[in-house]
């Protein structure tokens, strides 16, 4: 099973994961992290459809992925 961590308080918002997610798995959250930016979140109902691509980690400029595989 695979587990997707975005870390809330290093996103900084930039949407690049949730643009480049062939599953769109990933989302940006209503609420704010200490920083003031919405940070991305997971979908958790679509995180089973998760194929382990790497293009969100790969993205992230704020290194703030994680996929692990359980
Ligand atoms: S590893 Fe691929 S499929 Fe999984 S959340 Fe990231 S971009 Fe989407
Ligand atoms: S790519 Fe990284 S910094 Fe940008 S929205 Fe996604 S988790 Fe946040």
């Amino acid at each position: 099973m695979i587990k997707i961590n975005i870390d809330q308080e290093r996103c900084k918002g930039c949407r690049l994961c949730v643009i480049v997610c062939p599953k769109d798995i990933i989302i940006m959250s209503e609420h704010l992290n200490s920083a003031g930016y919405h940070p991305a979140i997971k979908i958790e109902e679509k995180e089973k459809d998760c194929i382990a691509c790497g293009k969100c980690y790969q993205m992230c400029p704020e290194v703030a992925i994680e996929i692990n595989k359980e």
